[in-house]
């Protein structure tokens, strides 16, 4: 069931209704259940007990785990399954009644057969929760299936002549990759599923190391901590380029951790765990001290570049930081506006109190300031003062497809106007063609990064492309 502390929840509005109104819709026809696969009829006939929900004529919970264990069984197995449930079902029920509330999901139920047509079985397994069940290739369609039952169920619900508009979850779990056993992919699903409403993304696939339980995440946790140790964590480095003049003006340092097994990883698979398990501190100090030290050094070889560290909300909470960002400057004789320190707009959101607090001691000590991913949060204008950010980076999905889309690049366009009526430094980021370096650079961007111009790389390699473009820009 979903909890008070959803989404804005759509069935609030329903609460002013007159009784008139609620009668209506106690009163909404009732849609005739229609079963749902003739596998499951079979199963039924053969006398395999009760396996159909009465409400939706859908298969129910037990059918779907027999149904389950026996496409699990077969050799070669491959399975996708769907959690749906949705949202604030408990207030349809609450504001407008029971039979109002199973109408409802008897509706649900036959939009779901009209969108998983291909599915191997559809199943109602709990109050508000359906289950669809992919088998063979249809199983890789799973999150397709899942974004086009998500939009299915945004179109308006007819109920006594009132549209209500429904909200989703939906989990996934596949088989074999996160499970053999129809009781691990049930598991695994639900746990995707209510990761979907924690983070408010309305789908995800389950992933081991997001899942608080799996003897993945509790390893890779152990992990983590022993990388700090045997320092696997690694700073790479892309380039920033000056678009008038091509020069390199900078790096941003981006985490990896080589893992002894499972290899150079993403820091999308492994920010979450060390956030936490209460690393992020550590990590941020980490990178911090790599990547003043490398720019110090690079810029003492003659490289006049900049360093750029991202750094997360709970970092900003550290009332600590500036003095140890100040401590690391001062022993690597790093000037501190050769620092750049790239923040996002989540930090709105965090208490404001303690963060900014921070960054503006942050600012005092002379580093500078940049908002990562514009465009993808509130791009507030009141916040870029408020922030005294010095940097603005274009967020990668505007830049994408800015060559080809008119939206994308008249946004592009006013950011460039806003950034620069304000004295803000412009980064587009992602920028991954040779046209969309162009675009950027006509739009009035004065830096661009993104694998067209450099590829993240270890320090080392970083040093030798300096090395190698300062002479060919030289010859
Ligand atoms: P970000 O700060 O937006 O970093 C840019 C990401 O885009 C990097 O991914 C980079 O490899 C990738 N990228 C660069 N150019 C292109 C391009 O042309 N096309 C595409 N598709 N991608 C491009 P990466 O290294 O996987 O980092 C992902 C995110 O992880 C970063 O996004 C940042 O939010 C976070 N992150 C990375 N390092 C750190 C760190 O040391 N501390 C913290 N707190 N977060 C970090
Ligand atoms: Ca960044
Ligand atoms: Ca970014």
């Amino acid at each position: 069931m979903s909890s008070s502390s959803d989404r804005p929840r759509p069935w609030r509005r329903l609460t002013a209704l007159s009784p008139r109104a609620r009668r209506r819709i106690h009163n909404a026809s009732v849609i005739a259940p229609s079963p749902s696969s003739t596998l499951l009829r079979q199963l039924d006939v053969a006398g395999h007990g009760a396996l159909i929900d009465d409400l939706t004529g859908l298969a129910n919970r037990r059918a779907l785990h027999r149904r389950l264990e026996a496409a699990l069984a077969e050799p070669d197995a491959r399975a996708a399954l769907l959690l749906l449930d949705i949202d604030a079902f408990k207030d349809v029920n609450d504001t407008l009644g029971h039979d109002a509330g199973d109408a409802v999901l008897r509706q649900v139920g036959l939009r779901l057969e009209h969108v998983a047509i291909e599915a191997d079985l559809l199943a109602r397994v709990g109050s508000d929760e359906f289950a669809v069940l992919l088998t063979g290739s249809q199983a890789d369609d799973a999150v397709a299936v899942g974004r086009r039952l998500r939009t299915l169920l945004e179109t308006p619900l007819e109920v006594a002549g009132l549209g209500i508009r429904l909200g989703m979850n939906i989990g996934i779990a596949m088989a074999p990759r996160h499970a053999t056993d129809a009781t691990g992919l049930a598991r695994r699903a639900d746990v995707a599923m209510h990761l979907a409403k924690a983070q408010r993304t309305s789908i995800e696939v389950y992933a081991p190391e997001r899942d608080l339980h799996s003897p993945t995440r509790l390893t890779l946790t152990a992990d983590l901590h022993a990388a700090f140790a045997d320092e696997q964590l690694e700073v790479h480095f892309q380039p920033q380029i000056d678009t008038y003049t091509g020069i390199v003006r900078g790096a941003e340092a981006l985490v990896r951790w080589r893992h002894p097994q499972h290899g150079l990883m993403p820091p999308a698979a492994f920010l979450g765990l060390a956030e936490r398990a209460g690393l992020m501190g550590p990590l941020a100090l980490l990178v911090l001290a790599d990547a003043i030290e490398r720019c110090a050094q690079w810029r003492a070889a003659g490289h006049m570049l900049t360093v750029a560290v991202n750094l997360s909300v709970t970092n900003l909470m550290d009332p600590d930081l500036p003095t140890e960002v100040a401590a690391l400057l001062r022993q690597s004789g790093l000037e501190a506006h050769h620092l750049e320190l790239e923040i996002t707009e989540d930090i709105v959101m965090a208490d404001a109190v303690g963060p900014i607090g921070v960054l503006h001691e942050l600012k005092e000590l002379g580093v500078r300031l940049s908002l990562d991913d514009f465009g993808t949060g509130y791009s507030s204008l009141t916040y870029l003062k408020h922030l005294a950010v010095d940097a603005l980076k274009i967020d990668g999905s505007f830049v994408r497809d800015m060559a080809d889309s008119h939206e994308d690049a008249a946004i592009v366009g006013s950011i460039v106007a806003l950034a620069h009526a304000l004295d803000l430094t412009v980064v587009a980021e992602g920028v991954s063609s040779q046209q969309a370096y162009y675009a950027v650079r006509d739009a009035g961007c004065d830096i661009a990064q993104g694998f067209e111009l450099g590829r993240p790389m270890t320090a080392a390699s970083f040093g030798d492309w300096l090395i190698e473009r300062a002479a060919s820009s030289a010859a």
